[in-house]
């Protein structure tokens, strides 16, 4: 037990409990102005104070008194003139209370340790799961959710928006060439080149391979030309220099605008598909933008 303080004033008890936090106070009932009783109730109700062990010291054990000391919030009493046998017995149980709730409170605590740690390593996990490790951009499922939601919004406020498939030309040339080595710091230097060549509120994502995902919300036909354009040359001027490969490469990117024929994203990416066919079919390194037949 921790060192012990004598007050002889209920309102200095108070003052005393509320600095030290003592495990255990013993007090007698009758006490000049706060008595032992309105000193129990007082300290029950601050939380700091309301865990405190209070045995009460009385000359009246009838009935009435204990049940009314008992409803104060007392643990325990003891009967004047005091037998220290009997103190000593009470202590000794007091004190097997207060190891047991300060066990209790140690292993809650241990308990919400562990509980943020868990929800630390879950959150972590899910953005894991989120996540393209090699170039550390969103990957095709975020990428995917990205474009639902948007998709949605859209659909709500009748903004326009728009995708893009890129795919990088002949990447199969550098893997063949420099090694698979090479090939995937081309894939993370140009997920980089991407990702600073777009708008805060544009989502670059892997799609898959060599492939990206660009999800454009409130975005123009103007806008399209604009960032497919902005990205193409990023990519193209990014020069790369590592010690597995030195050089430049080019991307094909295949857009499409929402338009009213849309049913879903699957159409959507659909189009741009057919796009970045297209611009593969020009001869590469340019955008394609999918228009709709009857337009
Ligand atoms: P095109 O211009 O028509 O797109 O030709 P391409 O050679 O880029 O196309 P193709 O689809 O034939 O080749 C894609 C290659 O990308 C094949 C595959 O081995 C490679 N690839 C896919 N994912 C990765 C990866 O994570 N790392 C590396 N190093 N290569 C990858
Ligand atoms: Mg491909
Ligand atoms: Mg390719």
């Amino acid at each position: 037990m921790t060192p012990e303080h004598v007050v002889t004033l209920g309102r200095q008890a108070l003052e005393m409990a509320l600095k030290t936090a003592p495990q255990l106070i013993l007090s007698d009932w009758m006490l000049p102005r706060l008595d032992g009783l309105e000193l129990c109730r007082m300290l029950r109700s601050s939380p700091q104070t309301q865990g405190i062990y209070f045995i009460i010291n009385t000359t009246n054990d009838t009935g009435d008194e204990l049940v009314q000391g008992f409803e104060a919030g007392i643990n325990d009493y003891i009967v004047k003139p005091m037998d220290h046998r009997i103190l000593a017995a009470r202590l000794r149980g007091a004190s097997q209370v207060i190891r047991l709730r300060e066990q209790s409170l140690r292993d809650r605590e241990e308990m919400r340790h562990q509980l943020s740690h868990i929800n630390k390593l879950n959150r972590k996990l899910e953005s894991l799961a989120r996540e393209d490790q090699l170039t550390g951009l969103p990957n095709r499922r975020a990428g995917l959710e990205f474009l639902d939601e948007t998709w949605s919004r859209a659909t709500r406020s009748g903004e326009s928006m728009l995708v893009m498939l890129m795919d990088i030309d002949h990447f199969k040339r550098v893997n063949d060439t420099w090694g698979h080595e090479a090939g995937d710091i081309v894939l993370q230097r140009t997920a980089t080149a991407m990702r600073g060549a777009v708008r805060e509120y544009d989502k670059v994502s892997r799609y898959g391979g060599e492939e990206f995902l660009v999800v454009c919300p409130g975005a123009d036909v103007q806008y399209a030309y604009d960032i497919g354009n902005r990205i193409r040359e990023a990519v193209e001027k990014n020069t790369i220099d590592s010690p597995v490969f030195k050089g430049n490469i080019t991307i094909s990117i295949g857009v499409s605008m929402r338009n009213a024929e849309h049913q879903c994203t699957r159409d959507m990416l659909r189009d741009a598909d057919e796009a970045l066919y297209a611009a593969k079919d020009n001869g590469r390194n340019v955008v394609c933008i999918h228009t709709r037949i009857d337009a």
